[in-house]
């Protein structure tokens, strides 16, 4: 029996697109071989990429002007691709509203005047500073921003005007909102929270704002080599971009982004309704910015969210265990978790309470 799995990162991935996968892993489009086996340069496998690349055009709405790219190293790689492709001023501001905010901000100190204007750490990232009232700097050559805080369950409820190009994490949310891609300069999102197994990221970039990497950027990580090159500048990770291919089909089919967030909202309402009405457990995110990606919530005491982790994962609700900087309990509910999940979790929680209030 498949488990529902609340993990972070790696997370769930549709069953539809694993059995899709496992009936390719033998004979990948009449090859005799699975698509992890054969060239990156063969033709199925270019097609792919392309196809991959095309759908997250379509399902983002993203304009001719930017470069869409596969890259790996992850978002944390990411962090340091960003000063060295954008940074030729040498300043950049950040806000700091969480743990991957702040290593993106750590990077950025390494390559020139980084600077924090505005942090939500006074309250344990609870929150989202009031981006109608950031300092921002004159001049920088960029914004960085984490739209979706994934160990601390926050989310931009709407996003900064800023002079400087904004860029953004959306590693744990990509694909369960409408964005407007034109507010961005660039987008990065990690694939393993809500596309594709661990192995590869995403990058968007204006591509007017990517043609003057830093001189010491190392080859790989400019982002215009990978543009140029259709993401096949060096082997890339095949099968993870298959399998982004694959749930980016799925999303088309259900009616893109928008259906999706419908669901994702529907879900995320569930449970923060579950949450409110309970006098046991608590969610501390301000309501505004609640994220409905991640969802972190705690029992009266630690050895009571002991007991719910264990319990839960004997009752097959996996991987419930909030992040070591929080404690607790974190349900992450991203596109691939389906209704049926948050549903059963609601219905342990409730089981749980009874039994332990
Ligand atoms: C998971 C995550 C990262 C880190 O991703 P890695 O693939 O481990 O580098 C960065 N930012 C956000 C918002 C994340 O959720």
């Amino acid at each position: 029996m498949r488990a529902y799995n609340f993990a972070a990162g790696p997370s769930t991935l549709p069953l539809e697109v694993l059995q899709e996968a496992q009936r390719d892993l033998l004979d990948f489009q009449g090859t005799g071989m699975s698509v992890t086996e054969i060239s990156h340069r063969n033709k199925k496998f270019e097609a792919i990429v392309e196809e991959g690349e095309a759908l997250l055009r379509e399902l983002l709405n993203i304009p001719e002007n930017y470069a869409v790219i596969f890259v790996q190293g992850g978002a944390s790689q990411q962090f340091a691709a960003v000063p060295l492709n954008l940074m030729h001023g040498g300043k950049a501001d950040y806000v700091v509203t969480g743990n991957f905010a702040k290593k993106a901000f750590e990077e950025g100190k390494i390559y020139g005047d980084a600077q924090c204007v505005a942090s939500s750490e006074d309250k344990v990232y609870t929150y989202i500073p009031d981006v109608k009232n950031i300092p921002f700097r004159k001049g920088t050559d960029y914004v960085h921003i984490c739209s979706n805080n994934t160990i601390f369950g926050t989310r931009y409820a709407e996003f900064p005007e800023t002079e400087a190009p904004l860029v953004a994490d959306m590693s744990s949310e990509i694909l369960s909102r409408e964005i407007d891609v034109n507010k961005f300069g660039v987008i990065y999102a990690g694939a393993q929270k809500n596309l594709a197994p661990a192995g590869v990221t995403i990058v968007i970039a204006r591509r007017d704002l990517i043609q003057s990497p830093l001189p010491i950027c190392p080859t790989l990580l400019k982002w215009k080599v990978q543009d140029e090159n259709n993401s096949l500048y060096n082997t890339p990770p095949c099968f993870p971009i298959y399998i982004a291919t694959l749930v980016l089909r799925r999303l088309k089919a259900l009616g893109g982004v928008k259906a999706m967030n419908e669901i994702d909202e529907y879900k995320a309402g569930l449970l923060y309704d579950f949450i409110d009405s309970s006098p046991y457990y608590t969610n501390r995110v301000e309501k505004k910015y609640r994220s409905i990606m991640n969802v972190p919530f705690v029992t009266p005491s630690k050895e009571a969210d002991e007991k719910f982790v264990k319990e839960a994962a004997a009752a097959g609700l996996v991987s419930l265990k909030g992040h070591r900087l929080v404690g607790g309990m974190r349900a992450s509910i991203y596109n691939a978790m389906p209704v049926e999940g948050v549903k059963a979790l609601i219905g342990f929680m409730k089981k749980f309470e009874k039994e332990n209030a």
